[in-house]
């Protein structure tokens, strides 16, 4: 990977800085996306930090490498060095802080995010007018900060004089409270209510923030009332958000709400082919599956195992095969197939309280009580399991995996008021 950014810096950087600069600096580590560089001495260090630093991140950020970087002087690490390095690492945001790589095209459609994609793309086009606001929820690295700023990218380019802003309900947390330190509130009311499309993420923060919610209600109606586009994210719908002012909440379901769910397995294929040919990745196509396969449904992670994958047949100079992949992804693998509680584990317990051979529950059986015992099972692996639905599906034979949503919503109701079904769930329970 290292290779692939020096070669591409001749190109983007800055004359020198790839031939002469950094082919002295060694990649150290890539961990929480900051990449170390073990750099040879303070000087070098100086030099780069001064001349390209920040084309070095970008680039790095563009190829999805890494967020930051730090350098690193291996013999001399003086206190306030440290804190220069620490500086260094800062994210890079691009201008309009946007990570250049979501945008449409690179946003893979399938079955769980095809409405939130075409809802999104609507807005994109029309903003202020198709959905408005316009609410995306689903859990974490699903794909809902890629979405807005698709959106902001192409709003951007099409509007060119439209003013985007993208901002995490933490950030504007954060402003409102220094532009209220600092007797800037004016500003900061300025600068939000004359945007033309708001996207703001992970609403849910908002959750307990009295004065952030009220600034935040007023900016929502006054960008309203002028047909401007509001997007909005949240890891649950409207109704599930908690510690949030009836008012606001009431205002997110004036547009459309929409959500994204975790993508089947031919989706999930798809991303990784995706994600493997904007990187440039050659990954055989069996291996595709194989994570795919076995890789929980949040995308983030799949593209975590992808990038693990190429960077271990770099390292060890192997090439990549699915047995590999599996050595070098073990402890990933394993906590989704046999982590503390897995779904192997649930159906045991469960066949046991019920006194039926295990593989009679991934059976297509259906006496009443083997039903149940399905059922219970299916829920009790929604309940421990970091597995997806599909997921949870596959493990008792099934493709479809309404057939798990319809056992675990039984369930619940049966819990209410059924008493041996409570019993043994509560049985089994303990046991785990
Ligand atoms: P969320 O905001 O929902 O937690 P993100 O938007 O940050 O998730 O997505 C996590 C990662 O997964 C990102 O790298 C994003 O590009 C990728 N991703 C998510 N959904 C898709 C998709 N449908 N196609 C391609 N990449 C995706
Ligand atoms: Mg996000």
């Amino acid at each position: 990977l290292w290779q692939d950014v020096l070669a591409q810096g001749k190109d983007t950087l800055p004359p020198g800085a790839a031939d002469i600069w950094l082919k002295t600096c060694l990649p150290l580590s890539l961990e929480g996306g900051v990449l170390a560089l073990d750099v040879p001495n303070v000087f070098i260090k100086e030099q780069i930090q001064s001349r390209f630093l920040v084309p070095l991140q970008e680039l790095l950020l563009s190829r999805g490498v890494a967020q930051g970087v730090e350098l690193q002087v291996a013999s001399e690490i003086r206190p306030n060095e440290q804190k220069r390095a620490e500086a260094a690492a800062q994210l890079v945001v691009p201008k309009n802080g946007l990570n250049p790589n979501y945008v449409f095209d690179t946003f893979v459609v399938g079955k769980s995010n095809r409405l939130a994609h075409a809802a999104s793309l609507a807005s994109a086009e029309s903003p202020g007018v198709a959905y408005n606001p316009l609410f995306i929820w689903g859990g974490v690295g699903l794909g809902k900060t890629h979405l807005m700023h698709a959106i902001g990218h192409y709003v951007s380019e099409n509007l060119p004089g439209a003013k985007v802003v993208y901002v995490s309900s933490e950030k504007f947390t954060n402003e409102l409270i220094s532009s209220i330190q600092n007797n800037r509130t004016q500003d900061f009311k300025a600068k939000y209510r004359s945007v033309d499309v708001l996207l703001i993420d992970d609403i849910q923060f908002l959750a307990d923030k009295e004065s952030t919610q009220e600034e935040f209600f007023h900016t929502f109606n006054s960008l309203h009332d002028a047909k401007k586009q509001v997007v909005i994210s949240s890891d649950r719908p409207p109704k599930d958000i908690q510690r949030v002012e009836e008012r606001l909440v009431s205002r997110f379901e004036w547009g459309l709400v929409t959500d994204i769910q975790p993508p089947d397995l031919e989706t999930r294929v798809a991303i990784l082919q995706k994600k493997a040919e904007l990187r440039g990745y050659v990954v055989p196509e069996d291996v595709i599956f194989f994570l795919a396969q076995n890789i929980p449904s949040n995308i983030r992670e799949l593209e975590g195992a992808l990038n693990r994958v190429v960077a271990c047949s770099e390292l060890n100079g192997e090439p990549i095969s699915t047995e590999r992949a599996a050595e070098w992804l073990k402890d990933i693998i394993r906590n989704v197939l046999r982590g503390p509680v897995s779904i192997d584990l649930i159906q045991h317990l469960v066949a046991e309280s019920f006194g039926i051979p295990v593989e009679e529950l991934s059976s297509s059986k259906r006496t009443s009580d083997l039903a149940l015992a399905r059922q219970i099972a299916m829920y009790l692996s929604r309940e421990y399991t970091e597995a997806s639905l599909q997921q949870i599906g596959y493990g008792f034979n099934k493709k479809d995996h309404t057939t798990v949503l319809h056992a675990c919503r039984k369930i619940d109701e049966l819990l209410k008021n059924d008493l041996r079904v409570k019993s043994i769930v509560d049985n089994v329970r303990k046991k785990l």
